[in-house]
């Protein structure tokens, strides 16, 4: 178990989080936002560094996408937590029912104690602390399992933390399968776990003895549909941005494209011009990323090959066809016309494939949706109000947005999420403070109240007061 973090060495950090907790079970609102100003201080002083460690783990990615998609979504997340935190953590009156009055009532977020967060390799620092600044907002202590995939970013994020916190208040694990499975064994008080849905399952599993309630951030297909009336060359430009970005290893990267009958060659060509003008000679081009490792770009390529022995026909999205210096860069590519039971209609591509599909009509374009996994993203395209409304409302998916990819991610105030095999519960923003918090129902009796009419013995009084109650 070389790559593994010893058990004692978990169930150590482990106990001296808990000890902490004990110790000061409600943190005040300056020790949160001093504790989230160091978060930022971390990731603003050794930003090169992250960006550099990400690089070597994936073979290569470019500083800038590192900088927009992780450390920029990660500063936002900190400074909206940390202006908001006071208000978030304050006690909100609420009514008292109106048999009950003059009592008051009030709703109280509580840390819930050790928190375990549970990370993947594809964007290894948000997705680090994006939970971590959203639990501790909420006061709580906590625990990061790095993914074994992003070795480097791992290290370096350990000995970061271990610099900038005080071991009982956050700590780094890394560690291979052996060490996450003991990890999301330990009781911890809440944990949220993002990677998967074959491993969020067991990650449920193993949560479920201890009675640890989970959010679970999972992945899946996320359909892209280009409207009957959309305009094609505006859509595909717009979905091979969101398609390309970390070479399609995007949770919610739009998976497969459904396009109107006949449009399919239209929507390909459109979307070649697109990846040629976004990373001209792609094959070389710094801004283009790698896939993360040798076991996922043979996957890839095995979904390519299974694809045509299902008759499909492999469309390259580049007029760039050179074989690429880094050998563990993939460039995209669309499939059309692959047979139901192909593997790239079935699993989540999480890499440069872009299934092309044709509908007849919109409704068989949601039929198609709605027959498979609710997804975590769905993205339409179209400027026809009644469609987006009936798309909207006949589908189910953890996050939409409309006429774009990927956005709605990185709204603050909006939750995220997904729903049914895409995930469970939400976090981002008050939300996500939510998430990691007890928020306690407190309820205050007056001195001047009703409820001796209700006690025994039951007699005429009793009878008259229900019947009041129950009118
Ligand atoms: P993964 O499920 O293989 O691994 C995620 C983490 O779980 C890693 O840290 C790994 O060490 C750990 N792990 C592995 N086996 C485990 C076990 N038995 N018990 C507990 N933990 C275990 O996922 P991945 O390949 O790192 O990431 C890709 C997946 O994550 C995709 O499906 C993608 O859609 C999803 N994802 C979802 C979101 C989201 O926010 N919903 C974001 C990014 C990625």
């Amino acid at each position: 178990m070389d790559s593994n973090a010893p058990l004692e060495t978990l169930q150590l950090q482990f106990a001296q989080l808990r000890a902490a907790y004990e110790r000061d079970r409600m943190p005040t609102a300056s020790a949160r936002r001093a504790s989230l100003t160091q978060l930022e201080r971390l990731l603003r002083e050794n930003q090169a560094a992250l960006a550099k460690a990400i690089s070597a783990d994936f073979s290569h990615r470019p500083i800038q996408e590192t900088t927009m998609l992780e450390l920029f979504p990660a500063i936002s997340t900190i400074k909206d937590a940390r202006s908001h935190v006071g208000s978030w953590m304050r006690s909100k009156r609420r009514w008292a029912s109106l048999w009950f009055l003059p009592a008051r009532t009030e709703l109280r977020p509580q840390p819930l104690g050790v928190v375990g967060i549970i990370v993947p390799w594809n964007y290894p620092i948000l997705l680090a602390i994006a939970p971590l600044a959203a639990a501790l907002a909420a006061g709580n202590r906590v625990l990061v399992k790095m993914s074994e995939f992003t070795p480097q970013t791992g290290a370096l994020f350990a000995s970061l933390v271990a610099k900038y916190f005080a071991p009982d208040q956050v700590a780094v694990v890394n560690g291979g399968v052996e060490t996450a499975q003991a990890f999301s064994a330990l009781p911890f008080d809440h944990l949220l776990f993002t990677g998967s849905t074959a491993v969020g399952r067991q990650v449920m599993r193993a949560a479920a003895e201890n009675l640890t309630p989970v959010t679970l951030e999972l992945g899946g297909k996320s359909p892209a549909i280009v409207g009957p009336e959309c305009r094609i060359e505006e859509a595909a430009e717009k979905i091979m941005f969101g398609k390309c970005l970390n070479a399609g290893q995007t949770c919610i990267a739009p998976d497969y494209v459904l396009v109107p009958n006949g449009r399919e060659l239209d929507f390909i060509a459109a979307a070649r011009r697109t990846v040629d003008t976004l990373y001209p000679e792609i094959s070389d081009n710094i801004d283009y990323t790698a896939i993360v490792n040798a076991r996922h770009l043979q996957r890839l390529q095995g979904y390519l090959l299974d694809a045509q022995n299902h008759g499909a026909a492999l469309y390259p999205l580049t007029d760039d066809i050179r074989a690429p210096r880094n050998s563990q860069k993939m460039l995209p590519v669309a499939v059309l016309g692959a047979a139901p039971g192909a593997r790239v209609l079935e699993d989540e591509i999480f890499g440069p494939i872009l299934p092309v599909i044709g509908y007849s009509n919109l409704d068989a374009a949601i039929a198609y949706v709605n027959a498979r996994p609710r997804p975590l993203a769905l993205y339409y395209f179209g400027n026809y109000g009644d469609h987006t409304e009936q798309v909207l409302n006949q589908t189910v998916a953890g996050g939409v947005t409309i006429n774009e990819t990927l956005l709605h991610i990185s709204q603050e105030h909006l939750p995220f999420g997904g729903v049914g095999p895409s995930g469970m519960g939400a976090y981002h923003g008050k939300v996500g403070f939510d998430t990691f918090s007890k928020l306690k129902p407190i309820f205050r009796q007056s001195m001047l109240n009703g409820v001796f009419l209700l006690k025994p013995p039951y007699g005429r009084r009793f009878a008259n007061m229900i019947k009041m109650m129950l009118r």
